[in-house]
């Protein structure tokens, strides 16, 4: 299991114990939605509240922990924080699939960025089509 509370701790934020189990649910399923989430944090705790829940993904996309993964026709999904990688986003059914592939020379990109002195955070790629599962019932 990863160590949620120095993830947390080391982009300044207080490790609650809402926050720990919000990077708990989206850890296990890779990408998820807020009410995904939701749904199965009240599991757990069934006093937290939806707007408890959303405040805290909102700050701790704010805050680099949380990647917020946009989607066509659909609510965007979060994800937790780590190496460049690539989406392959179906259209059809909204699932994520996460591909490491580098596509982007970060060196050039880098070098374009600091002459507009845009300072660099990170990058991400999605890519959207239809998945296997989705074409092969289009199929037959
Ligand atoms: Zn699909
Ligand atoms: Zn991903």
């Amino acid at each position: 299991m990863k160590n949620y509370m120095s993830i947390l701790k080391d982009n300044g934020l207080k490790a609650t114990f809402q926050r720990m189990h919000i990077l708990e649910v989206i850890g296990m399923y890779g990408h998820k939605d807020v009410d995904e989430i939701y749904a199965e944090v009240v599991k757990t705790h069934p006093s937290i509240s939806l707007a408890t829940v959303y405040k805290n993904i909102l700050i701790m996309s704010q805050n680099n922990v949380l990647v917020e993964v946009p989607l066509i026709g659909r609510k965007a999904k979060f994800e937790i924080k780590k190496d460049c990688h690539v989406h392959l986003i179906c259209k059809e059914c909204g699932s994520i699939e996460d591909e490491d592939i580098d596509l982007v020379d970060i060196n050039s990109l880098k070098e374009v960025l600091s002459n507009k002195n845009f300072l660099y955070s990170g990058q991400e790629l999605n890519v959207y089509g239809t998945c296997s599962n989705c074409s092969s019932i289009k199929v037959s």
